[in-house]
């Protein structure tokens, strides 16, 4: 595995991310309509097959031959084709990835962790919640810290997406005891204790495949 991230390496990663959201959109919707309105698994799968396939035509036309492009791309597709919150917040996630990328092709462990960094911190602004509010930060923070202290302590970038993978699996697992605050499943107040988040799922299959992907 190399020890930078391409763009190659980003659209490989979009693409399986495509592969686990049309695969397990039956399992994220059912965690939806559990707590929210069983819209998840949908939505993810219309935004995600559109962004991928628009970020290959990209990638192949010459549109795009610099990360912060890429993740632009992904950004403005999900946010233009999908109609709940989910679309929206990936969207910021990755637009705020793409913030100061300039036209980097590649990014070493610590630009990694960075542009995840700031993808958090895009999402904390837009949806206004804080760990703990059972929702798709839960899985997202542990991540983004597990990947901080790999690269601290001098880790590779495979070391680092891999703890961020396991933080994230983490992440999600938690939410399970949680109420939610934020959200959908906030309406439901104490009965939404006992249920998986949705978002805080599909945020785990996006960090676990990053750390299958990304850098190969
Ligand atoms: P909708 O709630 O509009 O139906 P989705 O079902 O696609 O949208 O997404 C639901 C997920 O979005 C939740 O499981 C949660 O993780 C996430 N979510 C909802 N509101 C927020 C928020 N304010 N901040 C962060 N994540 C949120
Ligand atoms: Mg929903």
């Amino acid at each position: 595995m190399a020890d930078v991230v391409t763009v190659d390496g980003v659209a490989r990663w979009i693409h399986a991310f495509r592969e686990e959201v049309d695969s397990k959109a039956t399992v994220l919707t059912e965690l939806d309509s559990a707590i929210g309105d069983g819209d998840h698994g949908v939505n993810m799968r219309r935004g995600m097959d559109a962004a991928d396939d628009a970020l290959r035509a990209a990638v192949a036309g010459g549109e795009v031959a610099a990360i912060g492009p890429a993740f632009q791309k992904v950004a403005m597709t999900l946010v233009s084709t999908v109609g709940g919150a989910s679309g929206p917040l990936y969207g910021t996630m990755f637009l705020r990835m793409a913030t100061g990328l300039g036209s980097a092709v590649d990014l070493d462990g610590q630009g990694v962790t960075d542009a995840f960094a700031r993808g958090l911190e895009g999402l904390r602004a837009r949806g206004k919640a804080l760990a703990g509010d059972k929702t798709m930060i839960d899985a997202l923070t542990p991540a983004v810290d597990a990947m901080r202290s790999q690269v601290l302590a001098g880790g590779t970038l495979a070391a680092a997406l891999a703890a961020a993978g396991a933080a994230a699996n983490d992440g999600r697992d938690a939410t399970i005891p949680m109420l939610a605050r934020k959200g959908r499943a906030s309406y439901l107040g104490e009965r939404s204790i006992g249920h998986q988040d949705p978002g805080a799922t599909s945020m785990a299959l996006l960090i676990e495949t990053a750390a299958r992907t990304l850098g190969a």
